[in-house]
């Protein structure tokens, strides 16, 4: 493979990159060998999640590359931390554009790594390779579930509260460069009370929750219309494009917040005493359906429309 400009080399490269990371206790053996080896706990359920960003696609070809570096590991953070799950380690494979490979390298690895550090992960491997087509940055995460195992997407119950971990919609402004993956959140939930169903919040609330009633048995939600809390971004993005605030918050997606189920009494006592730093809002009840229903302030009850982002059926960024 040539990454040959600046006269650092593929392994130039890899070996900067071997640098920049900072050492790990649960590193066995870490870049520089055929495979890396980690240190499970032992027992545990190990998570493994992946995801690509292309450009053109994910992001535009002017998005500073430490903000892609540290977006496309954190999407895979928040991915964990749906699971209520910790993250423990990530490898990264790179198809850099050869006339500026280097350059793209160093910038995306320093994203990549100030991420890992804000979340303790070990960066473990990857593969550097360039050509003459536009950048891709691919990164899998492996973490472990905690003894009180991987929380599902299918666990949501009849007469279950649903809450989010914040404020949602209009993330396209730039949020969505910086997501804020929950894993600190998600751990102290779980250990507070029995999650029953969660998912991270990447292709819209809407489409999302969508996912949870699907895998749960094919249940409903209704959602107060007013509960649902909106952030400054999707009144801004209103303001231009004249769209409702709450449709930006039920549709617009990649606002990596938490959405989750639990016990009706476990969320009052969560509401009343939130853990230290976690926002939690009740937006709605589960219920046996049909499919998703908004509640206006008014009292009617709605069908929602409302499309969740889908990558193969064309549309946006
Ligand atoms: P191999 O040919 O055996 O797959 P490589 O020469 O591709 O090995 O990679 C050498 C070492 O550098 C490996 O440990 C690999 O995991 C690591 N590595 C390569 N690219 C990256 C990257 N972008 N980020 C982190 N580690 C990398
Ligand atoms: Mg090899």
């Amino acid at each position: 493979v040539d990454v040959k400009d600046k006269g650092l080399g593929e392994f130039g490269l890899i070996e900067r990159f071997r640098r920049g990371v900072p050492s790990n206790d649960r590193v066995a053996l870490g870049i520089g060998d055929d495979c890396a080896s980690i240190r499970f706990t032992p027992g545990a359920e190990v998570l493994v999640t992946t995801d690509m960003l292309m450009e053109g696609r994910h992001f535009r070809p002017d998005d500073p590359l430490i903000e892609v570096g540290g977006k496309c590991l954190g999407v895979n953070l928040s991915d964990i931390a749906a699971m209520a799950g910790r993250p423990i380690a990530a490898v990264v494979a790179v198809a850099l554009p050869k006339a500026r490979a280097v350059e793209a390298g160093l910038a995306l690895q320093e994203g990549i790594v100030a991420m890992a550090g804000r979340f303790g992960v070990a960066l473990v491997g990857g593969d550097t390779n360039a050509w003459d087509g536009p950048l891709v940055v691919s990164i899998t995460v492996f973490g472990e579930a905690t003894d009180r195992g991987a929380v599902r997407r299918s666990g949501a119950r009849p007469s279950d509260a649903v809450l989010v971990s914040g404020p949602l919609g209009g993330s396209l402004i730039g949020r969505h460069l910086r997501p804020e993956p929950r894993v600190r959140e998600a751990l102290a939930l779980h250990q507070r009370l029995e999650i029953h169903a969660m998912i991270d919040l990447s292709d819209g609330l809407a489409g999302d929750l969508r996912q949870i009633l699907q895998e749960s048995g094919n249940l409903g939600a209704v959602l107060d219309a007013d509960a649902v809390p909106i952030h400054p971004d999707a009144v801004a993005m209103s303001l231009v494009d004249h769209r409702s605030p709450l449709d930006h918050a039920l549709s617009d997606g990649e606002d990596f917040e938490l959405c989750f189920t639990v016990d009706p009494d476990d969320a009052d006592r969560l509401l009343a005493s939130p853990p230290a730093g976690v926002m939690v809002y009740l937006i709605g009840r589960i219920d046996e359906g049909p499919g998703l229903r908004l509640r206006h302030a008014d009292g009617r009850v709605e069908p929602c429309d409302v499309r969740g982002f889908d990558h193969l059926s064309g549309g946006g960024a």
